[in-house]
Order: C-alpha cells, then sequence, then structure tokens
C-alpha cells in the first residue's frame, strides 16, 4: 500500500553551499493517489538574491575553468551513477500518480537524456572552452581582416522553473545543456511533486561530481528571485501559460533582456489521413496512439494529443474504436498491476480538469467517460485524483473556439471531423502554435501536403505509419537530439535539439580582427596566421603539435598518363577525363581534366609520413571542394596547417583536423578540404 509506515518529509532547498530548510510551518504536499500528506515545502527565508550570486561566481567560476568534454564526462558519470538509483525514483514516483510504466519516461528518459546529451557533446563538439561556429569570413581583399563567430557560455545562472508533470526529466533535460555549456543551474520545481526532484538533486550532490554550485535546488516558492536576474542569466519556464507570461514581463525580466524560454499550454493534434481509413495499419495505430496519449500519465503530459483530427466520413468509427478503448482503460492505484492508469498529480488538478472539461463541453459533447463519476480497480476515489478518461466530439469545429483554445491536461480529447487535407491544416492552425502534432498516413504527397501546412504552427511533427510502427518514438516523446518546444500558445521556446540546446546558454559574438589574433581567441589556425615549418606536422604527438604547424609540399605534375591509369584501375572513365572533344563541349572544361579524387589521392601522397609515427588514422575529410580544373601538365602542390587539436579527456590520442589546400603552378587553388585524423598523445606511446 502507498505511503505505509511514512511520515511527511521536509523537503529542503539547496542553496550557498548547503542543504536548508525554509521557515513556517509549510504547504503540505498530498499523495496523488491516497491523499495523505507525503511531505512539507517551504523556501520562506532563502536568501535568493544570495543563491544566484553564489550561482555565478562560485559554480560558474568553477565549471568554465572545465572544458566543453570535461563537463560532458561529469553528467556521464552522473547520468550512469542515477541509472544504478532508478528503483529508488520509481518507489517515490508513485506517489505522483504515476504508475511505474509512467515513471519510465520522467526517471529512464531523463537520465537517458542526460547521457545522450554528454555523449552528443564529446562527438560533435570540439574538447575547447570557447566553441566557433560557422566559417572564417574574409572582411578584407588581402586576407588580412577576417571575422568568426564564437560561442561562450553566458556568466549568470540557469533558472529552471518546472512543471509538476516531469518532476525528472523535466530538471536533467535542462541542466544538461546548461552545464555542458558550462553554465550553473539553479532548479525550482513544481511544489506538487518536488519530493522527486529533491530526492535526485540529493543523489547528484552526494555524488560529488560537479564543482559546488553548479548546481542549486529550491524547494517551494522563488520569493524575490526575478528581482535580481541579469542579461547573463537564462531562465526557462515550463507550466501555464498565464504564469510564464507574467514571469516573461516581470521588469526586471524585460528591462535586463534575460534570456527567456517558455514552454506553456499546447492543444496537439494528431490527424488521420484521408487515405488511412478503416481497415489500414495506420487507422489502427492512430486509434491506439491516441488511446496511449490519452491515458499515459493520465493524459498529463504537455505533448498529449488533446485534439484528434478525422476524415469526416471516419468520424463514426474514430469515436466507436476510441470508447471502446478508452472505457477499458483500468484506473486505480499506481502500484497497482491492474491499473493501467494511476492518479492525476493532485486533486486540484482532477478538479481543474473537470471545470475545464465543462468549458469544453459548451461547443463539443461527451461521447465516452463520465467526468464526475470515476470506477476504479483499486484506490479511493473520495481520496485520490482519479478519474476516467473522457472523449468529447465536436461537430462544428470551424465555428468552435474551446476545444482549439482550452487545454484540459489530463486524460481529455476531442474528435473533429474534417472535409479536404486544407481544412485538417487550417484545423491544425487553429490550436494557434504546438509543441507537437501526429500525422497517420501512408501516402507520401498527403505527408508533405499535410507536413509542410502544419509545420510553421509547430515545433516537431511525428509521421505514423506500417514501417516504423515496431520501432516509432511515439507523438508524445521529446528526444534529446530534437527539438522540443512549438510556436505561439506553446509559448515560442525551443529546448533539446541535440548541441543546438546547448548553444541557448551561450553567448554567440562575432570576432573580427586580424587572423593572428582571431586565431589566438579561437584555438584554431585561420589562414593568414603565423604557421610554422621546423618538422614534418606527422611526426609530432599531440603533446609536440602546435595550431599552425605546416609542410609545404614539392610539386608534382599531372600527366595524361596518370589520368588514363587513375582511369582504368578504378573504372572512373567519365567523358571528361577520357575524351577531349566531349569534354571541351563542357562549359566547365577547356579540355580533358584529372579527376577530383585523383588530386586529392596525389595531394596525400606528396603529404604523408610514411613511417610508424604519432598520426594513427585518416578518418575521412570535411568541407572538400574541387575549385579549378587540373589539366595535363599542371604542377600541383600542397599546404597541410594543423587547424584545430581535440585531445580526448579519456583516450591516449584525440582529433587533428588539417587545413589542406592544393594549388597549382599560377597559384590558383584547385582543392581544398579539411584532413581529419587521430594523432597519439604522446611518441612512442607510454607503456
Ligand atoms: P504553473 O504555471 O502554476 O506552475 C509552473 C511552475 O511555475 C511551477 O514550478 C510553479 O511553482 C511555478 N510558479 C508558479 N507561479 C510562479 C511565480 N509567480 N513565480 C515563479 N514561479 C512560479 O503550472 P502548473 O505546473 O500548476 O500546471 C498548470 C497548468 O499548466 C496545467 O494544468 C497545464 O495546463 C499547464 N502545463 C503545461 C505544460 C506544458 O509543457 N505545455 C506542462 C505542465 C503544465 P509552484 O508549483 O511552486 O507554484
Amino acid at each position: 500500500m502507498l505511503d505505509h509506515g511514512r511520515t511527511a518529509r521536509r523537503l529542503e532547498s539547496y542553496v550557498q553551499g548547503a542543504w536548508r530548510a525554509g521557515a513556517g510551518a509549510g504547504k503540505p504536499l498530498a499523495n496523488a493517489a491516497t491523499g495523505q500528506t507525503h511531505a512539507v515545502i517551504s523556501s520562506e527565508g532563502l536568501d535568493f538574491a544570495g543563491a544566484l550570486e553564489w550561482g555565478r561566481e562560485t559554480g560558474g567560476n568553477a565549471l568554465r575553468r572545465h572544458t566543453i568534454h570535461e563537463r560532458a564526462l561529469m553528467l556521464r558519470a552522473i547520468g550512469q551513477k542515477l541509472m544504478g538509483m532508478k528503483d529508488e525514483f520509481h518507489a517515490e514516483s508513485l506517489v505522483t500518480g504515476a504508475t511505474p510504466k509512467d515513471g519510465w519516461p520522467d526517471i529512464e528518459g531523463g537520465i537517458g537524456t542526460l547521457l545522450t546529451f554528454a555523449s552528443k557533446a564529446r562527438r560533435e563538439l570540439p574538447n575547447t572552452k570557447v566553441l566557433t561556429e560557422g566559417a572564417v569570413e574574409q572582411l578584407s581583399r588581402d586576407g588580412s581582416f577576417v571575422g568568426q563567430h564564437i560561442l561562450t557560455p553566458l556568466r549568470g545562472v540557469a533558472v529552471h522553473i518546472n512543471a509538476f508533470n516531469f518532476p525528472v526529466w523535466g530538471m536533467l533535460e535542462k541542466i544538461a545543456p546548461a552545464l555542458i555549456a558550462g553554465m550553473p543551474c539553479l532548479v525550482k520545481p513544481a511544489s506538487q511533486t518536488a519530493y522527486l526532484t529533491e530526492l535526485v538533486v540529493r543523489r547528484i550532490l552526494e555524488m560529488q561530481i560537479l564543482p559546488d554550485g553548479a548546481l542549486q535546488l529550491i524547494c517551494g516558492g522563488v520569493g524575490d528571485l526575478l528581482d535580481h536576474l541579469t542579461g547573463q542569466d537564462v531562465m526557462t519556464f515550463t507550466g501555464s501559460a498565464s504564469t510564464g507570461q507574467k514571469l516573461r514581463s516581470h521588469p526586471a525580466i524585460l528591462a535586463n533582456s534575460v534570456r527567456f524560454t517558455m514552454e506553456a499550454d499546447s492543444l496537439n493534434a494528431a490527424i488521420l489521413a484521408p487515405d488511412a481509413g478503416p481497415g489500414t495499419p495506420e487507422f489502427d495505430l492512430f486509434v491506439k496512439e491516441v488511446q496511449r496519449e490519452m491515458t499515459s500519465k493520465a493524459g498529463q503530459k504537455c505533448t498529449a494529443i488533446r485534439r484528434i483530427l478525422v476524415p469526416a466520413r471516419h468520424e463514426q468509427a474514430v469515436i466507436e474504436a476510441l470508447s471502446e478503448k478508452l472505457s477499458r482503460t483500468a484506473v486505480g492505484l499506481p502500484d497497482d498491476q491492474a491499473a493501467r492508469m494511476g492518479a492525476l498529480a493532485s486533486t486540484g488538478d482532477r478538479d481543474g480538469v473537470r471545470e475545464k472539461i465543462a468549458q469544453i463541453a459548451r461547443d463539443a459533447e461527451i461521447v465516452s467517460g463520465d467526468p464526475g463519476q470515476v470506477t476504479l480497480v483499486s484506490g479511493d476515489a473520495a481520496m485520490g485524483a482519479f478519474m476516467n478518461p473522457v472523449l468529447l466530439h465536436c461537430t462544428d469545429p470551424f465555428a468552435a473556439t474551446a476545444p482549439h483554445e482550452i487545454e484540459a491536461f489530463g486524460p481529455v480529447a476531442t474528435v473533429m471531423g474534417y472535409d479536404g487535407i486544407e481544412d485538417a491544416v487550417a484545423l491544425a492552425r487553429k490550436g494557434k502554435g504546438s509543441l507537437v502534432s501526429s500525422v497517420f498516413t501512408n501516402d507520401p504527397d498527403i505527408a508533405a501536403e499535410l507536413v509542410v501546412g502544419v509545420a510553421s504552427f509547430h515545433g516537431r511533427v511525428m509521421l505514423g505509419n506500417r514501417d516504423s510502427a515496431k520501432s516509432s518514438t511515439g507523438h508524445g516523446s521529446p528526444l534529446a537530439p530534437l527539438v522540443h518546444g512549438g510556436p505561439g500558445r506553446a509559448g515560442g521556446g525551443e529546448e533539446m535539439g541535440g548541441m543546438r540546446g546547448v548553444k541557448h546558454f551561450m553567448q554567440r559574438t562575432a570576432i573580427q580582427g586580424t587572423p593572428r589574433l582571431l586565431s589566438a581567441v579561437t584555438g584554431q589556425w585561420v589562414p593568414g596566421a603565423p604557421a610554422r615549418s621546423d618538422d614534418h606536422p606527422f611526426r609530432k604527438s599531440l603533446a609536440e603539435l602546435r595550431i599552425g604547424d605546416q609542410i609545404i609540399t614539392p610539386a608534382r605534375t599531372i600527366t595524361q598518363e596518370d589520368v588514363e591509369h587513375f582511369a582504368e584501375f578504378t573504372g572512373d572513365t567519365f567523358y571528361a577525363h577520357m575524351d577531349s572533344d566531349a569534354a571541351k563541349a563542357n562549359p566547365f572544361f577547356e579540355d580533358r581534366v584529372a579527376h577530383g579524387y585523383l588530386i586529392a589521392s596525389f595531394a596525400a601522397g606528396l603529404f604523408v609520413e610514411p613511417n610508424p609515427g604519432p598520426v594513427l588514422a585518416n578518418y575521412g575529410v570535411d568541407n572538400l571542394r574541387f575549385l579549378t580544373p587540373v589539366y595535363f601538365g599542371d604542377s600541383l602542390t600542397v599546404q597541410l596547417t594543423c587547424k584545430e587539436m581535440n585531445p580526448r579527456e579519456n583516450a591516449d590520442y584525440g582529433e587533428v583536423r588539417w587545413d589542406c589546400r592544393v594549388t597549382n603552378q599560377k597559384g590558383e587553388v584547385v582543392a581544398q578540404y579539411d584532413v581529419l585524423t587521430m594523432v597519439a598523445r604522446t611518441w612512442p606511446p607510454e607503456a
């Protein structure tokens, strides 16, 4: 039985390097399923300005001393340890009303998101403290003045105000990109489920992996915290649109242009396409997905399906199929294996949902479920925040506003019929901006028309069909590599999206100057910056190699025999290499030309150091361009310069990127690319 033998726990905040209890009696937090008081919360008397200052000074300075990879490795270590503790988190998660299955996206999903960020950061970002973005821009004819964008961590605190429905994922998906960026975090979970967030933060801090000040937690209200925000702080908010708007327009946020990301109410749609009628796999998948999204976490998901858009001729079939499934959904105590759906997070939420259903019902009729009555397989309806799923049907969705505007944050959705694809698109857009919609179709033309029609109103669109039925991650799952957020009503924010999420916590600055100075700022060699040609750079380990180490090779002349040999050897007998008349008829060439890949191969032959040495492997090239045709008799030289070095934290080698330019006898660049190699940390390798 839930809560058996438990006494209410007084939640604490972790600020300024210590766990601190708020003053006063505090606010009791009830177990969602039993109504018993589970915890008490208060942040009264905390020094909120002090917490921000502690984060900026102690946490920010400590984090910025590390490189991006070092910070990502901290998160990896934390994620691995958290995964080993998940049973403890699941036990606490039951108190929120979530079944173990509901707890999975929050707990395993949250830790998985942290681990994905930790791994992607080490694969996709350099092991540096400063990031560069985009190419170096030539700003002067002689190359003495160039420009580039750099990204550095903001010098404030990332304040994350989270919603009650994902106490673990909601925190981890936000702190992961911020910490990798080098910004300390201050997390304020929604009070109702803060006990679970508090538990996870305790476990993270006990690991002593993060530097002090990198992660702080406020359990309870935020007091005067917002008054002390500066232009270097970031605020992310998830919750109701009304609170979000209030916070976004706070005087300090407006006056200091505090970066503010908001994820709020979203009337997400699932669209059954005209080709996906009853009897098709897409119809069955659609019904299953809608039922799943309405009932998982009792519909308390920001991405849950609220609007069910179906071809008018299939309306009845959808209502029947869904009603049948929803009415069979067993509701009960979250730890009861017979229960398919648990409780809402609080009775207050449940009452709010009932109220919203009544408002939607002004434009629609209830066709399945009774908001006022609940049938349970276990639990006490008078004590727990239970309700059965409720399906509504709106017969005039173009005239109606409530089903498109009122988010009943529970197991509630409305079926609406449409007559053609344009109507389906127009109805989806009536949500005025959503986190996600899904389109169920097996027709590529319909998929393209619907997705392009609704895309600008959405942060994510999922296509469902028979081919991905088994592999699809589903309508409701935001994924670490993909953007989560949505325009308009959904808040206008953007979270995650892989490494773009990290950059939300950094400042992009355009740097202009001479190549030598730019190179010193970015840690990358820029053409025009000084170069060093003492020894062959392939003989240098990471310990000896420096940015700007360069080799300029002797010249090699390209002959007709070379080209014909290469053509026969590889089978690439494209006419431009083999047939003079045909080549001359080509607008790009004056005669037969050498193969681009022959040039790249000869370049490798020119710059190679053939003996065993610190260069361990060539793992590819980036941005390969053939810029000038090479004719028989042309003489080619290669300039290869060490452009970027990325020592790995936990390996005895690292990546080295080389700027490679192949020029002809006239000094024209005929090919340009980055050569990517793995280079040993020391040579010979340490035993
Ligand atoms: P709220 O907007 O009331 O709360 C969200 C967060 O903001 C909580 O952490 C809350 O803390 C905090 N908060 C509230 N008031 C202030 C304030 N004045 N200053 C600083 N922080 C504040 O939303 P709920 O979590 O109660 O959810 C209400 C509704 O929001 C749901 O019914 C649903 O419609 C919508 N929602 C939408 C989500 C989405 O992503 N689309 C996700 C979750 C909810 P505290 O709990 O301590 O008050």
